[in-house]
This record gives C-alpha cells, sequence and structure tokens, in this order.
C-alpha cells in the first residue's frame, strides 16, 4: 500500500500515520519515506481492509492511498478521479480530446518542413514532430542535424503556429530541446532511462513517453511515474510497437496496450503506426485500429516525398495518405465507432 502525502506535512503526522498502519500489521518498507511524498508498506496478507484505508485518508495530510501494491501510484487510475489531457498550445490530448501530429522522422531542410507543417495543419494536425537529435541503431545513419534542426523547427512553429514534439536522446541536449519544443520526445530506446526522464521532467513541458520496444505495460507506467514523481503530470504515453517474432513488420503494435493502459492510468495514450509497422501501405490501417480502440491521438511520420526522406523513408506517408487518414479518424470519432473504456480501477492482468 502506497499512501500519498500532502506537501508540507509535518513529520509529526508521518509518525502518526507510520504508527497507526504497522499497528494494524503492516510493515514499512526499508526505504518507506520518499521525500517526504510517499510512504509505502507492506502487509504479508494482502491488501489493506477498507476501515485502515478510511482511517488513514482522514488525515487532511493524506492525498490518496494506493493499493495494495501498485509500483506506479501517481499515474495510476487509482490516484486521480478524472482522466488527464495534456496541452502545448493547440494540441490536446486526452479526456476526450483527439491530438493529431504530423511530420518528417527527421528535420532535414526549412522549405520541406514548412510545406509538410502546413499540409498537416490543414488537414487537422496541431503538431508538428521532427527529430533533431536522432536515436540511430547504426552509428553510420545520420544523426539529426541538431542545433541547425532545432534552428529550423522553431522558425516553421513561429510560421504555423503548430506546437513541436522533439526528441531529447541525451540529458545534455534537454536544456537547448527544451528551448524550441512545446512537448519533448523520450524515445523507446530511452524510456528506462531513468536520468533523462527526470531531467525531461524537470522543464515541466509535456512529455511525450514512447514504449520501450522490449517493455511490459508495466514498466512503461513505471517508466511514466518518474516523470510524475518529478513533479510533472503532463506525460502522454505512445504505444509505438514492441519486439516480436513477427519479421515483416518493423514491430508489433500492441493494441491491446491501449484499452488496458486506460484502465490502468489517468494518462492519455497515443499510438505511433509508422514505427510500429515500419511499411507506409499499412499504415492507415494500423493507425485507424489504434483509433478505434481508444486511442487519444496519433503521431505519424509524413513527408512530401517519402521515398526520399533521409530517415524512416519506408514507413513514412505522403501529405495526402496523412490527409485521407485524419478525415478517416475524424470520422471514426464522429461517428462514435471507438471504444471506451472506464475510469473505474480494475484488477489488471500484467
Ligand atoms: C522516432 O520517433 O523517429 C523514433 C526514433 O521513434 P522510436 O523511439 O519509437 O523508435
Ligand atoms: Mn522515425
Amino acid at each position: 500500500m502506497i499512501v500519498i502525502l500532502r506537501p508540507g506535512i509535518p513529520a509529526s503526522e508521518i509518525e502518526r500515520l507510520t504508527a497507526m498502519v504497522c499497528a494494524a500489521g503492516y510493515e514499512c518498507e526499508a526505504a518507506c519515506h520518499l521525500d517526504e511524498k510517499l510512504l509505502a508498506f507492506q502487509s504479508p496478507s494482502g491488501a489493506p481492509t477498507t476501515d485502515l484505508v478510511a482511517r488513514i485518508s482522514a488525515s487532511m495530510w493524506v492525498a490518496t492511498v494506493v493499493g495494495p501494491d501498485s509500483r506506479y501510484p501517481r499515474v495510476s487510475v487509482a490516484a486521480k478521479r478524472t482522466r488527464t489531457s495534456v496541452k502545448a498550445k493547440e494540441l490536446v490530448i486526452g479526456a476526450g480530446q483527439f491530438g493529431l501530429i504530423g511530420g518528417p522522422c527527421t528535420v532535414e531542410d526549412e522549405d520541406t518542413l514548412l510545406k509538410i507543417a502546413r499540409s498537416v495543419k490543414a488537414s487537422g494536425a496541431t503538431a508538428l514532430r521532427g527529430g533533431a537529435y536522432k536515436p540511430t541503431t547504426s552509428p553510420y545513419s545520420f544523426r539529426g542535424g541538431g542545433e541547425t534542426a532545432l534552428a529550423m523547427l522553431a522558425n516553421v512553429a513561429k510560421e504555423t503556429g503548430l506546437a513541436v514534439v522533439t526528441e531529447a536522446v541525451d540529458v545534455a541536449h534537454v536544456e537547448s530541446v527544451a528551448r524550441v519544443a512545446d512537448v519533448i520526445q523520450i524515445g523507446a530506446r530511452n524510456m528506462q532511462n531513468f536520468e533523462i526522464l527526470r531531467c525531461a521532467a524537470s522543464t515541466h513541458l509535456p512529455i511525450l513517453l514512447k514504449r520501450g520496444m522490449g517493455s511490459t505495460l508495466e514498466e512503461w507506467l513505471c517508466a511514466a511515474e518518474y516523470i510524475a514523481d518529478a513533479g510533472n503530470e503532463q506525460i502522454i504515453l505512445c504505444e509505438r510497437g514492441i519486439r516480436t517474432y513477427e519479421p515483416s513488420t518493423r514491430a508489433t503494435l500492441d493494441i491491446s496496450s491501449i484499452p488496458l493502459a486506460k484502465q490502468l492510468t489517468h494518462l492519455p495514450i497515443i499510438a505511433d503506426p509508422s514505427h510500429a509497422s515500419g511499411n507506409r501501405s499499412i499504415v492507415p490501417a494500423v493507425g485507424l485500429a489504434a483509433v478505434a480502440a481508444g486511442a487519444d491521438g496519433l503521431i505519424i511520420e509524413t513527408h512530401p516525398f517519402p521515398e526520399s526522406a533521409i530517415k524512416d523513408g519506408a514507413q513514412t506517408i505522403d501529405l495526402d495518405e496523412f490527409e485521407r487518414l485524419a478525415r478517416k479518424a475524424a470520422d471514426l470519432r464522429r461517428l462514435g465507432l471507438v471504444a471506451e473504456v472506464g475510469l473505474e480501477p480494475t484488477t489488471p492482468r500484467v
């Protein structure tokens, strides 16, 4: 059981609560006092009684009691009775709002970026994606234009009003990325890089947290918990596919993670069908499936000439395809053809 405390709680109240819970047979975990924000208790017998939870919750210094053994109390549905909506300029994701993000894998030149930005905006996107710093599997691939690319993103954002979503690959980039980004992307390869999670969280910009390609749903939510624990709850989860034994796609979009995440967390979840599929011919189908499953948004790699994109061209759709996909996603939502998942905490099988 985890007890989340309000800021400024007096030490005497922490002692009183600890004594009360320990008297009911609980053991205070070794690191029971984390930054004076949480108390973690362990019970050999499982869930706390409702009576005990009521007595703890009666303290004006207790924000919430999460239990019995959640590893991500701040982002869990038990922590909050409403869904979180994440906002950056006109981009609003979650709590019923759908956010569309389009743009190239990697920023190339300013004219192309502006052309893409204008087109995706006309199709309904409210944010432009584009990497200035790229995590690359091979050290010989293009690793992004760095500061020059950030300057292009800043100019195009100014011109179009779109929010900028761009990745910080290293703690050392966070400061310069934060000067331009409206949302900092943490890529799949960095999902469990806890230093970068904390550092990005401390900018107080919204964070788009991609699921690691070999990570479980619980590990992903624990990574989000690092960001929330650093004081930033503006987190967008992004399902981008996991590694399975299927070689015909780059990854396998775990469609189940979308409704499951909605049962487990108050945070919004979007899908990235581009990296999940690695194949532009199936990106619209995979993206629409995610929308139907209840995704709060899509992030799509888009380029006027996908074949000549500097990176990830095979999975990049063109501007017309983006427009068609945006229209179909909007139709699905307008016709109510999307799954809705309630906020009631359930006993998940994760
Ligand atoms: C990207 O968005 O271009 C990217 C590298 O994504 P991921 O971290 O999901 O592989
Ligand atoms: Mn990419």
